[in-house]
């Protein structure tokens, strides 16, 4: 028996080319699932589609969305919108079975797709459906998933190189799936740019049938009740987010939070530690098990700056932190730093900018 130990799974392979199997050969190009929920495409698709082109061109392949809804116009603008994100083209399943999300039918039809046109790489968005969906349709392929990525790259062999956080996040570790495919990974909202949008693109359409029976799925929809709460919170698209953490407190002082997000016109949220005292709501929660946010200004007022806060923070164009702590890890990525007691400054920073903002801000403030 050999003393030296097989490489491990994370270990960074660039440089060490390999020829991959024969039978990977018949797996081609880059797809992304273009999730489409009641007439709406979830933003992380086009975040995707970004992430997929370069992943593409790097492979020299093309790059492909997949769309699956009931006939109709809102399945159809899915799939041109998919072309004006960059997709060279685009597979289209098409059935009323597939109206409204169910696992079952929707496993079972990506599944169907994937086997009878073979991609490389397959990428989700790491939402409530794209991680349900993922884990199935892996599962179904036996084949590897790497979720909740934070950055994708092709390694000097071909193959998919998914980075994640490990060990609690404070490590990131880089997953390859080496023997199966197609490579899976899902990514959350907000992680990765979005590209620009170009309307004049155009794209090959490839409708593909799969063969569902109602009769054959368990789950039935019996009736669509909105989670009106969960819908009210913007946090991951919001221009500006005002946070609380720790150092306030008390679920009273983060009211403060509130006050200024309000005069602001932000959207508030937290460190993970008010989510578990019930300061604030689970989908308030910002960082690797919360939110990503991708802010143009993000205040964060008595929030240390651990690194499972940073990772969902550091996309913001502007970090406003406000910490008693000189010393305090924020310091470290924030571009301003005010070092002083929070709930002594948020009163006097929203007043001053309650003075500077409209009637309609102020009267929200008041209300
Ligand atoms: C697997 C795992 C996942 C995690 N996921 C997340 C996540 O998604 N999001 C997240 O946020 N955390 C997450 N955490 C927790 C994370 O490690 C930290 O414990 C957490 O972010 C700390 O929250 P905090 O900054 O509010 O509290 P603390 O670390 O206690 O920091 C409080 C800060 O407030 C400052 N302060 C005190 N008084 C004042 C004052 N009056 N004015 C101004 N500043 C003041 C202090 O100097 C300190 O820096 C996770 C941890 C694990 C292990």
């Amino acid at each position: 028996m050999s003393d030296t130990p097989p490489p491990a799974p994370t270990q960074s392979r660039a440089g060490a080319k390999k020829e991959l199997p024969e039978h990977f050969r018949a797996y081609k190009h880059v797809w992304v699932f273009v999730e489409l929920e009641r007439g709406a495409v979830h933003p992380v698709s086009w975040e995707l589609l970004g992430a997929g082109r370069k992943l593409a061109d790097k492979l020299g392949v093309e790059l492909a969305g997949v769309v699956l809804g009931a006939p109709g116009d809102a399945t159809r603008a899915a799939l041109a919108e998919a072309f004006c994100y960059g997709a060279d083209l685009a597979y289209l399943i098409e059935d009323p079975i597939l109206a409204d999300y169910r696992n079952e039918p929707y496993a079972k039809a990506l599944t169907q797709l994937v086997n009878a046109h073979k991609p490389e790489i397959l990428l989700l968005g790491a939402t409530t459906l794209g991680r349900d969906l993922a884990g199935s349709v892996a599962t179904s392929l036996l084949t590897g998933l790497t979720a909740d990525c934070t950055e994708l790259a092709v390694d000097a062999d071909g193959s998919l190189a998914a980075t994640r956080p490990t060990f609690g996040g404070s490590l990131l570790c880089t997953i390859y799936t080496l023997n199966y495919r197609p490579q899976m990974a899902t990514v959350r909202p907000r992680v990765m740019l979005t590209p620009s949008r170009d309307e004049k693109r155009e794209g090959r359409i490839v409708p593909f049938a799969v063969d569902l029976d109602e009769d054959k799925i368990i789950t039935k929809i019996i009736k669509f009740i909105p989670d009106r709460e969960s819908s009210k919170t913007n946090l991951a698209f919001a221009d500006v987010v005002v946070a609380g953490g720790l150092g306030l407190q008390s679920a009273e002082n983060f009211q403060l939070i509130r006050n200024l997000a309000a005069a602001l016109g932000a959207e508030f949220g937290g460190s993970r530690p008010l989510t578990q005292k019930g300061w604030i709501g689970a989908d308030r929660q910002i960082g690797q098990t919360g939110k990503t946010i991708r802010p143009k200004l993000y205040i964060a007022a008595g929030i240390s700056g651990a690194v499972q806060h940073r990772v969902g923070v550091e996309g913001a164009d502007c970090i406003v932190a406000i910490n008693t702590d000189k010393n305090a890890p924020i310091f470290d990525f924030a571009h301003i730093g005010i070092v002083t007691d929070a709930i002594r400054l948020l009163p006097a920073l929203t007043e001053a900018f309650c003075k500077r903002l409209s009637p309609h801000h102020r009267d929200r403030l008041a209300g």
